[in-house]
């Protein structure tokens, strides 16, 4: 008899962990089949002139939309950087802080939200309707930002899988131009040509380039001075030759400066090892992330924030 109890017991919870497990796909498979575009974003307002973008963290992989198998087509994930994004929101959050954010939930593998539309789905476009989403959610944003506050940042959350396990900030500028010296660097063009040409036009500081890349209060030395080995920082100017780098994508191409507006960008790469790794080390830098990045913008963006 205690025997056939257990038994009976064993299958209830069985059944129960099992019925869970199915809700948890078919919701999946219910938001993916719906083909509504909205299933695939998550956005929410703010109220400090920051947006916080993750576009290659998505795991949603829908077979109504084809796989891109193009030549030069990158479809890996970069992972843990929707769950370091959402991390470093909460962590706002617990100051006072909301970011703006806008995540994408759709893997790699069928869109590449980095890219311009044409390089962005291998001719599939189906997915058309979807990149406009989510390109006109953070640019309603900006301009929100731009109205509002003034002038703001965009941090674009990436994650490489380069041999020098350390973070990677990009503002447009390649390997190159990093290892110039200090006077070439702080020429206008070079200037002209970064994410961040807003702030370095309108700040009463006399801000160089060179001090918002590699200066004390540059956001690689922030993340270094945290243990985050950064490039470019104080600690490591410029990446050496042969070194790879990412120096900025599309989104930090079309939501910086460069171009036009007030708001600047930076695309943000982290390595593997001792940032996203584990979850301990996930919480540990999105909290230091977190930190650096309300003393950046009272630094750089809004005194009294
Ligand atoms: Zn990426």
């Amino acid at each position: 008899m205690k025997k056939i109890t257990i038994s009976f017991f064993f299958i209830i919870i069985s059944c129960s962990k099992s019925d869970k497990f199915n809700q948890e796909v078919d919701y999946i498979d219910d938001s993916i089949s719906n083909q509504n575009w909205n299933d695939f974003i998550e956005y929410r307002q703010g109220n400090i002139p920051l947006i916080i973008i993750s576009v290659h963290g998505g795991k949603l992989v829908p077979d109504w939309i084809k796989t891109r198998v193009c030549q030069d087509a990158t479809v890996v994930t970069d992972l843990y950087t929707k769950e370091i994004a959402l991390e470093i929101e909460s962590n706002l959050k617990s100051m006072g802080y909301s970011p703006y954010i806008v995540l994408n939930r759709l893997h790699r593998k069928k869109l590449d939200l980095n890219r311009t539309l044409k390089k962005s789905n291998c001719g599939d476009m189906k997915t058309e309707a979807y990149w406009n989403l989510f390109h006109n959610q953070v640019d309603n944003f900006r301009n929100e930002i731009h109205n509002k506050f003034g002038t703001g940042l965009v941090i674009d959350i990436h994650g490489h899988s380069h041999k020098e396990q350390r973070i990677e900030l990009g503002y447009l500028l390649s390997s190159s131009e990093l290892r110039m010296d200090i006077l070439k660097i702080n020429s206008s063009n070079l200037k002209n040509e970064s994410s961040v040409r807003n702030l370095l036009d309108n700040n009463l500081d006399n801000l160089k380039l060179s001090d918002l890349l590699s200066g004390e209060f540059s956001m690689g030395n922030l993340l270094t001075l945290k243990e985050h080995a950064s490039v470019p920082s104080k600690d490591c100017i410029a990446p050496k030759e042969g070194e790879l780098y990412f120096s900025g994508g599309y989104n930090t191409e079309v939501y910086g400066s460069k171009d036009n507006g007030s708001v600047d960008a930076v695309q943000v790469e982290l390595n593997m090892n001792g940032i996203r790794d584990t979850e301990e080390n996930r919480s540990v830098f999105s909290k230091n992330f977190a930190d650096i990045i309300i003393l950046f913008l009272r630094t750089y963006y809004v005194g009294d924030i």
